[in-house]
């Protein structure tokens, strides 16, 4: 069924008794083309993309849970393509252009909101290193404003610009950034993959991957072993897990990132907001609560909550740069397993297991990567070559030394 007005109407009037559910539950089948295991936002974009782009519809999304469990289901929700280097840039614009019109090609409202991503600078250093940034940005056609204080200030007026300990000097602005809802997101691919004809198998775990003589042969799952001959992973802070199942062992550590919601207020925040001196960014939901987040936990787990010192630094943030924030109570606060890599950027590649593709380290920015992600990965597993936009985004660039390191901090996963 097409959602439109006028079916929106009709089915309001008629207590929606004509709405069946979005997406089948299936039942998992004995062979497939590709299987995809890990049914978060990137699973999905890809199977959606793989029905829709090359006409692969034989295809089962692996879910453990159900769909959405995992980060795209906790993550605040940030869109932009505010990078600077030139193996980041077009990939991430890529995917602004396809959030641009994702609502239109999924017919799903996944609330995209283009309300810009300020990045607030506190010196002459970081002043510089935004303009750097903003002018890589305009040079690869994206686009991006370099704002002075006064400037902000008209912006933002609630931030503190007087008595702060860090005082606010200016900020890079990208108008075209914001958010999207990301439980729609999921809900929008599921349904969209499904009406070609992809299976979306939930409460399936993967526990063993078959490989026979260097070339992968299927899955092994709670539900039954799986035949097929193309095997892809995205299962995000899962995947050194999924890897060692095929004998890998990936530059990749999952971490805990945590993020919070307050109680409800009135509007109050239209941007997204990120503190240039520590680490803290703030929106504000549709709902009212505001939503913010700040550095992973630091230390190494799969645990999908995070601890109290975290949630410390956080609020320490919020108050440097916005001290009404004070009078909030936090509401809720939850954590997802990120799959770090060791220079911050993300992998889309080959392994060296033949039919064995890997989509990982996406490090805390993985959904704005969402539709650009399962649209190259589409590619790669159905054409064997990698898209031109994720062409840098390679498995072996950690050995031959060819790192997309967008902070040159080196392999340091809080760092990036
Ligand atoms: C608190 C938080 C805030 C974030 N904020 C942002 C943000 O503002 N902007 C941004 O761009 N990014 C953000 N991110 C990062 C982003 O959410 C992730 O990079 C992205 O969601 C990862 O891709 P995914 O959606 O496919 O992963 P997931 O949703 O984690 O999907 C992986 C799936 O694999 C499944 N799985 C694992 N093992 C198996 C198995 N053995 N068998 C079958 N299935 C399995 C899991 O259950 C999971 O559902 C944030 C992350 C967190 C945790």
């Amino acid at each position: 069924m097409r959602y439109s007005v006028l079916s929106l109407a009709w089915n309001a009037i008629t207590g929606h008794k004509s709405l069946g559910p979005a997406w089948r539950d299936a039942a998992p089948r004995k062979t497939y083309d590709v299987v995809i295991i890990g049914g978060g936002g990137h699973g999905l974009a890809t199977a959606y993309y793989l029905a829709k782009e090359h006409g692969i519809t034989n295809v089962a999304v692996l879910e453990k849970s159900w769909i959405g469990s995992g980060n795209a289901g906790r993550n605040t929700t940030i869109i932009r393509s505010n990078y600077l280097l030139s193996g980041n840039i077009p990939f991430y614009e890529w995917s602004m252009k396809l959030w641009e019109g994702l609502e239109r090609d999924l017919n799903y409202n996944v609330m995209v909101s283009q309300r810009g991503v300020l990045n607030l600078h506190h010196s002459d250093l970081q002043r510089d290193a935004f303009a750097r940034r903003g002018n890589a940005m305009r040079l690869h056609g994206v686009d991006a404003e370099l704002l002075d204080r006064d400037q902000v200030q008209a912006l933002v007026p609630y931030l503190d610009f007087d008595n702060a300990r860090f005082p606010i000097h200016g900020g890079l602005l990208q108008r075209r950034g914001g958010t999207a809802r990301h439980d729609a997101v999921v809900w929008g691919y599921a349904r969209a993959a499904d009406a070609r004809g992809v299976d979306i198998v939930q409460n399936c775990e993967v526990t063993g991957i078959g490989i026979s003589g260097g070339r992968v042969s299927g899955v092994e799952t709670t539900r039954g072993s799986i035949r097929a001959d193309k095997v892809a992973l995205a299962v995000a802070g899962s995947s050194s897990r999924l890897a060692t199942m095929a004998g890998l062992r990936l530059p990749i550590e999952s971490h805990v990132l945590q993020a919070f919601v307050s109680e409800e207020v009135k509007p109050l925040i239209d941007h997204v907001i990120t503190f240039g001196a520590g680490h803290f960014y703030v929106s504000q939901s549709d709902k009212g609560g505001l939503v913010f987040g700040g550095d992973i936990d630091g230390y190494n787990s799969y645990a999908q909550r995070g601890n109290l010192p975290t949630v410390e630094d956080v609020c320490e943030g919020g108050m440097a740069v916005m001290p009404m924030i004070g009078r909030l109570r936090m509401l809720r606060s939850w954590g997802g397993v990120v799959d770090m890599s060791m220079d911050g950027s993300p992998i889309i590649d080959h392994t060296p297991i033949d039919g064995l593709y890997l989509n990982a380290g996406w490090c805390y920015g993985g959904f704005k990567a969402t539709p650009a992600s399962g649209w190259c990965f589409a590619h790669l597993i159905a054409r064997d070559e990698p898209h031109a936009v994720a062409a840098a985004y390679r498995l072996d660039r950690f050995a031959t030394g060819h790192l997309i390191d967008e902070k040159g901090v080196g392999a340091q996963p809080n760092l990036h």
